[in-house]
């Protein structure tokens, strides 16, 4: 399942030279050519999915725990001090390639990042009517 267009299905299919940290039949995991830090990984399913909402739950769940046994590695590998996962869904939340992917971004004390958000102060009348709206049929 491959998409003629997309950069990360030519990556996944070696057409496009990559740094692979990883691969396997389903998964490769490359080195991010922008990085936010040293080490700054992708995961990919080699199968085209544009992203979270198309992905298969088998494949979630082997996209987690690859993601979990690579911060591990890398962990030991690189001396981070810690870890961000990201996982962007469509433009407005920054998604630029539209194969989904999950960044693996180890962080070190000191390294001037910001991987974040501006918090909210909703009140609690705020919370339940959100909650109600997600959970209630
Ligand atoms: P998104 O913004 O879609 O969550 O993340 C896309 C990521 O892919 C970016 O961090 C960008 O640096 C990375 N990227 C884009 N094109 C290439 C490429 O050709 N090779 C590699 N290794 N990374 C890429
Ligand atoms: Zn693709």
């Amino acid at each position: 399942m491959m998409d003629e267009s997309c950069i990360f299905c030519k990556i996944a299919a070696g057409e496009i030279p990559s740094k692979t940290l990883y691969e396997d039949e389903e998964f490769k995991v490359i080195l991010d050519l922008g990085p936010a830090t040293k080490g700054h990984a992708l995961i990919l399913p080699k199968n085209h999915y544009r992203d979270l909402f198309d992905l298969p739950e088998e494949e979630a769940q082997k996209a987690m725990i690859l993601t979990k046994k690579m911060a591990l590695r890398m962990r030991e590998r690189l001396a981070c001090d810690g870890f961000n996962l990201v996982q962007n869904n469509e433009e407005v939340a920054g998604q630029t390639v539209f194969h989904f992917h999950i960044h693996l971004i180890p962080r070190y004390e000191g390294d001037g990042q910001v991987i974040g958000w501006k918090p909210g102060k909703p009140g609690d009348a705020e919370l339940e009517e959100i909650r109600k709206l997600i959970v209630e049929e």
